[in-house]
C-alpha cells in the first residue's frame, strides 16, 4: 500500500510517497532531504502532533490560559490527552513557558502556558463606597 503525504518540515513541502508493507514502511519517495523521510515514517505510522488547547485559571484576570504540548504528541492519544487537560486548573498567576503539567499521559511532552495571565485585580471601591 502507498501513501501520499505532504511534508510539514519546511515550507518547500515535498509531495512523498511512503510504501507500507505489514505496517512497515519500506521506502519513501519525492523527499529533498532526510527530514522527509524521517517525516514520512513516523507520519504513515503513527502521526504525532504539538497540542493546543487551554487550561482553568483560579484566580486569574482571564478564565483560560493557552497552552500547548512542548514536543509532539501521537494523534492517537489526543483525546485521552483533552480529556485529562479539562481535568486540570491552575491557581494565578501563570507565566509564560510555565509547565503545567509534566510527561503529559506518559508522552515524555510537558504542557507550557503560552501566555501570561496575572491575578485578578482586586474590586476598586464603588465610586459612592468612597463618597459615604
Ligand atoms: S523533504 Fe526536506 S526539503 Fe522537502 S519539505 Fe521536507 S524538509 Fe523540506
Amino acid at each position: 500500500m502507498e501513501k501520499k503525504l505532504i511534508c510539514v518540515s519546511c515550507p518547500i513541502g515535498c509531495e512523498l510517497t511512503a510504501r507500507i508493507e505489514n505496517g512497515v514502511v519500506t521506502s519513501v519517495t519525492g523527499n529533498r532531504c532526510p527530514h522527509g523521510e524521517a517525516y514520512a515514517r513516523q507520519e504513515a505510522i503513527d502521526p504525532m502532533r504539538v497540542l493546543p488547547t487551554s487550561v482553568r485559571v483560579i484566580g486569574g484576570e482571564l478564565p483560560l490560559v493557552s497552552v500547548k504540548t512542548d514536543q509532539p504528541v501521537p494523534k492517537r492519544l489526543i483525546w485521552q490527552i483533552m480529556d485529562h487537560i479539562r481535568t486540570l486548573s491552575i491557581e494565578a498567576p501563570v507565566k509564560i513557558g510555565q509547565v503545567l503539567a509534566e510527561n503529559i499521559m506518559e508522552t515524555g511532552a510537558n504542557l507550557v502556558a503560552t501566555r501570561e495571565v496575572r491575578l485578578a485585580q482586586e474590586q476598586s471601591p464603588s465610586r459612592s463606597a468612597l463618597f459615604e
